[in-house]
């Protein structure tokens, strides 16, 4: 008898996610990122940066990587600072 409400309470069941995997999400309501020249498409770098044995806390040349992303068109990084900018 009361079997058609309760499973109404129980409302939309969501799949648990495993360990590592990704979330899928529409993509259609996200806004793609775009360089200032109007590219769309951006390559995955590493920007390494060095810190001379002066400055390294132990005392030895230090390096370090930074992952950004360049633009393919015309190679200006992309600055994530700058996302919630509205677009034009
Ligand atoms: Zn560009």
């Amino acid at each position: 008898m009361g079997e058609a409400k309760r499973f109404r309470d129980q409302g939309i069941q969501f799949k648990q996610l495993q360990p590592g995997q990704q979330i899928q999400v529409d993509l259609k309501n996200a806004t793609p990122k775009t360089c200032e020249c109007g590219c769309k498409y951006f390559i995955p770098v590493v920007m390494v940066f060095t810190v001379s044995a002066l400055l390294s806390p132990i005392g030895k040349e230090l390096t370090a990587q930074l992952p950004a992303l360049v633009c393919m068109e015309c190679k200006a990084l992309l600055n994530n600072k700058e996302t919630t900018k509205p677009m034009e």
